[in-house]
């Protein structure tokens, strides 16, 4: 049977659509939740996301601002453009685009932000709420996961989850947001000893390690549920041809842009094997975004109603 492919985009309209009532009304009794952006020097692809996110909340009827800094900021002059933004009452999330320059202290800068603004759930209280298993905002591209499986009826309880990659962002928040869910969850990274094995174990699969095409068929049981999160440009010819399996649209969008956007899983690989997959691009990415609406309105929410 072909595998199913997990349609990101459709799965984000839907949650848009949800949500724009909700906007509309508090809206309508209050104000419009209110989201900052805060992008520090001119890192081309933190300006496509941060272009997207505003303007997503532009079409959902959402208050946005966007912080455009120089790479030369300090720390000190960052933690105060966010203590302002703390104390706006016009702001209900903040969102700092990560990297930061390497000179600033990027955690110094996420622990500022007051924990009810903080959209994107990286505050030490609200990871903490996470591992607790209360409310609060979950970082958005594992929560957009757990949305995707749900929304496509997959059954979490029970199953053995592997999730490559441990980063704060990713790798850790998906192993609790599996866990609570009663998957059995294992959590490898760069020093896991067998990882081919650990991976093949897995009903569950979740790539998010940002190394092309590193998971390929030794990895993945057939029939398992692939979720691809990297986002990498392949910008080799030939590469592209070998991940792909000459898919000619997708060679013929890489003979328009000269490069194509591949995750951590081998495309080919992953639609020969996997029962259901992510697609990279157009998987995990878009509901990313659509959490950081829903993590913005429901902060709206708890500081208005
Ligand atoms: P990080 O670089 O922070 O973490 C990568 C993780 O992968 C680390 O835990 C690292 O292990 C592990 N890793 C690296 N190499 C190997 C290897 N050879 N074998 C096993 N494990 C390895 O990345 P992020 O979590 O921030 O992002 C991961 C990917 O997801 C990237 O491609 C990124 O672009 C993408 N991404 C996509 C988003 C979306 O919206 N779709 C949002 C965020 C990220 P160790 O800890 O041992 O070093």
């Amino acid at each position: 049977m072909p595998a199913r492919i997990l349609d990101g985009k459709a799965a984000n309209q839907q949650i848009l659509d949800e949500l724009k009532p909700r906007i509309a009304q508090l809206a309508a009794a209050r104000r419009a939740p209110g989201l900052a952006v805060v992008l520090v020097g001119n890192d081309p692809a933190s300006e496509i996301y941060v272009g997207s996110k505003v303007r997503t909340c532009r079409e959902l009827g959402m208050h946005s601002e966007e912080l455009r800094l120089p790479d030369s900021i300090t720390t000190g002059e960052l933690l105060s453009r966010v203590q302002a933004l703390n104390a706006d009452p016009a702001i209900d999330g903040i969102l700092v685009q990560m990297p930061l320059p390497k000179h600033v202290d990027s955690r110094a800068v996420l622990d500022a932000i007051d924990p009810g603004k903080d959209v994107d759930g990286f505050h030490p209280v609200n990871v903490g709420r996470l591992v607790a298993n209360l409310p609060g905002p979950r970082p958005c591209t594992p929560a957009g996961v757990m949305e995707l499986l749900r929304r496509n009826g997959i059954e979490v309880k029970g199953k053995r989850a592997v999730i490559v990659g441990r980063s704060d962002i990713v790798g850790k928040p998906m192993a609790m947001l599996l866990l609570h869910q009663h998957a059995t969850v294992t959590l490898c990274h760069s020093r896991t000893a067998d990882l081919p094995g650990e991976s093949r174990r897995a009903e569950i699969l979740v790539a998010a390690i940002g190394r092309t095409g590193m998971i390929t068929e030794d990895f993945i049981a057939p029939g398992a549920v692939v979720i691809d999160v990297g986002i990498n440009r392949v910008t080799d010819r030939d590469e592209a041809a070998r991940l792909t399996a000459n898919d000619p649209a997708r060679m013929a969008g890489f003979d328009k842009r000269g490069s194509i956007v591949v995750g951590d899983v081998h495309p080919a690989d992953m639609a020969r094997l996997a029962s259901a997959y992510t697609p990279v691009p157009g998987g995990v990415g878009p509901l990313t975004i659509a959490m950081l609406m829903s993590n913005t309105l429901e902060a709206a929410e708890r500081r208005l109603l």
